[in-house]
């Protein structure tokens, strides 16, 4: 075409565009240093799974949206080698012609990759054209539909049309080439028609013959220079704001995270890792992780403090961060701001509020919904580590829990010589006193050994494992909390003290295996100890009763015949993958139909209490544990009665929230598989006048069915003799 105005706008465009990046790369380098080049082959399948494969744009709940999205992303992917060619006919008329004319003697001398090319052509046109109705889709999503996930604004208009350019352009300057090359051909020619392999740019061809060679020949010039315009300023844009990701997503996705979302990282506090104060106490990664959010909003549908009104989401956060960020690169390059003179300013005060910091319960959803794997949740605790542990700010009401543990070893501050108040009667092994050897060690944990619910089911677990012979032992008063608390709350010395100090114990008690029946201990046991040298196998109680159910070493010889629904822990579910086993046990017991919310398993609706929030007010927005009754309410009340209206599952927003649907009513179980749960739901259901709605633990369930007396477990539920 033209070598000139080729290079030309390449260097004009090149130029720009690395200016920006150095910008953008200046300050990834200017952060805290981080490994994130370990397990190369997890790290690759991981990329190719979910990077190239796009997994997690096309989970049931975003198919469409998602599969438009895909068919974008090819095309790009395709595209980008077309890039390469048209830059090269850009650049060479020898090339313009080879690599738009079958008939060019080149292709004779090498026919398998004239084919090639042919196939190539007809991949390229093929996801061109479906771009095109990915952006028709997108446009029209924002425009009329306005899911409540989707930002509007301006700039995602202009990326669509900068799309739905590309694609055009290409078909016309294809198609004006077509309707030169058939006048080119003279009198001997055939009549065109459309072509296998370019069955768009053929199509976009015929329809361009009546304007005869002269105006064709135009049109499709003016579409090549068009095309290679659109790309390049697209190329300076990028760096500009959300599409950044098409740029850093895949390499996002490479440097994600290879260990469970449930494991914090560990900052060495002999070299006084503190937390994170400013931009520069945040890691590479975590810089790039704001570079790479696409603004897709996925991470809000249930997330717990977006839907009740507090002023937290991921999306917000990484927006409110990148921003600040990028207005200031120069300072967080030299560290320091006016003349080298101030240290730079907090995250929070300049980006972000205290409130967004302390509001996440931790519930992992923002995580597992992010198609481009951004951590959020160690981020924001790295925050309120620098809060605790050297500004001494943070919500009131949780220095008496760090209190508690520094002193009694438990988060309420109840005395130590009352910790196995709850197991007088029941003349249990303890670990340590001369007995066993034991298999497990039972971790009853802070709320099984002191709250008067939890007791209760650290007393069925007792039954289920005598009955079943599992050898165990518990530590008696000599048990402490695991840290959990401390440690999601920012005080990370204090967590630290206390595994250390378990470790330790334990280690020299010889101990192996752990049940827990709070999966708060559970994570923190088997996701977090190992890095303190507490390697152990750790069992959760829905896991340990779903195998002696299996094994048949308990037997459930009563019938329960009613409905009920089980709220997934986050700390069970999300960050361990336990979905299974809690529903395999439930669905065991004879005449029980497990009915499922609207928002399970995976997409899990937090209870409220994770991240310590368990021991803070809720000033701002709706209760999130009133949110999740009215859901349990509303899915009793539907189980009850089909007819009863059941929100549309795709309207993320509005299913729960308080008072929508508190007149529907709804009355029986709703199964639990954690003490904070149970309290949190419990405190719903005497907050919202819903007695009739009765929290029990999976393991209560099963001890009652271990029963042959019968009895009333909840209002309308009887346990019967099973027939023989
Ligand atoms: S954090 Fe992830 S899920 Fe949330 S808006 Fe950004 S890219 Fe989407
Ligand atoms: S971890 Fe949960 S509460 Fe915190 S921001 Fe993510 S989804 Fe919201």
């Amino acid at each position: 075409m033209s070598p000139i105005i080729t290079g030309l706008l390449l260097a004009v465009a090149v130029s720009l565009f690395v200016i920006t990046m150095s910008g953008r790369a200046g300050v990834l380098l200017a952060m805290k240093k981080e490994n994130r080049l370990d397990q190369i082959p997890y790290r690759v399948a991981q990329l190719v799974r979910f990077g190239l494969g796009q997994k997690r744009m096309v989970d049931p709940e975003e198919f469409t949206p998602g599969l438009f999205h895909i068919f974008i992303y090819a095309a790009f992917m395709v595209l980008a080698v077309r890039t390469v060619m048209l830059f090269t006919m850009g650049f060479s008329s020898t090339a313009l012609e080879v690599l738009t004319d079958f008939s060019h003697p080149v292709w004779a001398d090498v026919p398998a990759l004239a084919w090639v090319y042919r196939v190539y052509l007809l991949i390229k046109d093929v996801v061109a054209a479906l771009a095109v109705l990915g952006v028709v889709f997108f446009v029209w999503t924002r425009w009329k539909v306005k899911p409540d996930r989707m930002s509007q604004s301006w700039e995602a208009y202009l990326i669509l049309g900068f799309i739905a350019g590309l694609m055009v352009t290409e078909f016309i300057f294809g198609g004006g080439h077509l309707v030169t090359a058939h006048a080119a051909q003279g009198a001997q020619a055939t009549a065109p028609s459309l072509a296998w392999y370019e069955p768009v740019t053929s199509a976009m061809g015929l329809a361009m013959m009546p304007l005869g060679p002269s105006a064709a020949h135009a049109l499709g010039t003016a579409g090549f220079w068009l095309h290679l315009t659109i790309i390049l300023a697209f190329l300076n844009f990028l760096p500009l704001g959300k599409h950044f990701h098409i740029i850093t997503g895949l390499p996002n996705v490479f440097f994600q995270r290879t260990h469970s979302t449930g494991k914090l990282p560990t900052p060495n506090l002999e070299k006084e890792e503190f937390g994170a104060a400013t931009v520069k106490d945040l890691t590479w990664k975590q810089g790039l992780d704001l570079y790479s959010c696409t603004e897709c909003g996925r991470c809000q549908t249930h997330c717990p403090t977006y839907i009740t009104g507090k002023p937290l989401t991921h999306k917000a956060v990484n927006q409110d961060l990148k921003h600040w960020l990028w207005d200031h690169e120069q300072w967080v390059e030299e560290g320091y701001h006016d003349g080298m003179k101030q240290p730079l300013p907090e995250m929070i005060g300049s980006a972000l509020k205290a409130e967004t910091v302390w509001a996440c319960t931790s519930c992992g959803w923002c995580e597992q919904a992010c198609p481009v794997f951004i951590e959020n949740v160690p981020r924001l605790i790295d925050m309120r580590r620098y809060q605790v542990q050297v500004k001494a700010e943070f919500p009131p009401e949780i220095q008496r829990v760090f209190e508690g543990i520094e002193r009694q070893g438990n988060p309420w501050g109840l005395g130590q010589d009352r910790r196995d108040e709850w197991a007088e009667d029941l003349n249990l092994p303890t670990w340590g006193d001369g007995g066993g050897p034991y298999e497990y060690l039972f971790f009853v944990g802070c709320a099984g050994s002191y709250d008067d619910k939890q007791k209760k089911v650290s007393r069925s677990l007792v039954k289920i494992m005598r009955e079943a012979g599992v050898s165990f032992a518990t530590l008696s008063k000599q048990e402490m909390c695991n840290g959990d608390p401390a440690r999601r709350m920012g005080n990370e010395y204090l967590y630290q003290t206390m595994a250390k100090t378990n470790v330790e114990s334990w280690n020299s008690m010889g101990v192996k295996a752990v049940i827990t029946q709070c999966p708060h201990c559970f994570n923190t046991i088997k996701n977090e100890y190992p890095e303190f040298g507490g390697e152990y196998r750790v069992i959760n109680h829905t896991q340990l009763i779903n195998e002696l159910l299996k094994d048949k070493r308990i037997k459930l010889s009563a019938v329960m015949n009613t409905k009920l629904t089980y709220h997934d822990p986050c700390y069970l579910g999300r960050h361990n993958g336990v979905y299974d086993a809690p529903r395999e046990v439930l669905k065991s017991i004879p005449g029980l139909e497990v009915v499922e919310m609207q928002r399970s398993k995976r997409e899990g609706f937090c209870c409220g209490a994770g991240g310590g929030r368990m021991w803070m007010e809720e000033h701002i927005g709706t209760r999130i544990n009133h949110n999740r009754i009215n859901e349990v309410a509303l899915t009793l009340k539907h189980a009850e009665d089909p007819s009863t209206p059941f929100p549309d599952a795709t309207d993320k927003k509005k299913p729960g929230q308080v008072g929508d649907y508190k007149e529907t009513g709804g009355s029986g179980v709703v199964a639990v598989a954690c003490p904070f749960c149970s309290t949190m739901l419990n405190d719903a259901v005497n907050d919202t006048g819903r007695e009739q709605i009765k929290i029990k633990d999976i393991t209560e369930l099963v001890a009652d069915a271990m029963e042959t007396r019968g009895g009333t477990v909840a209002p309308g539920v009887t346990v019967s003799a099973k027939p023989e």
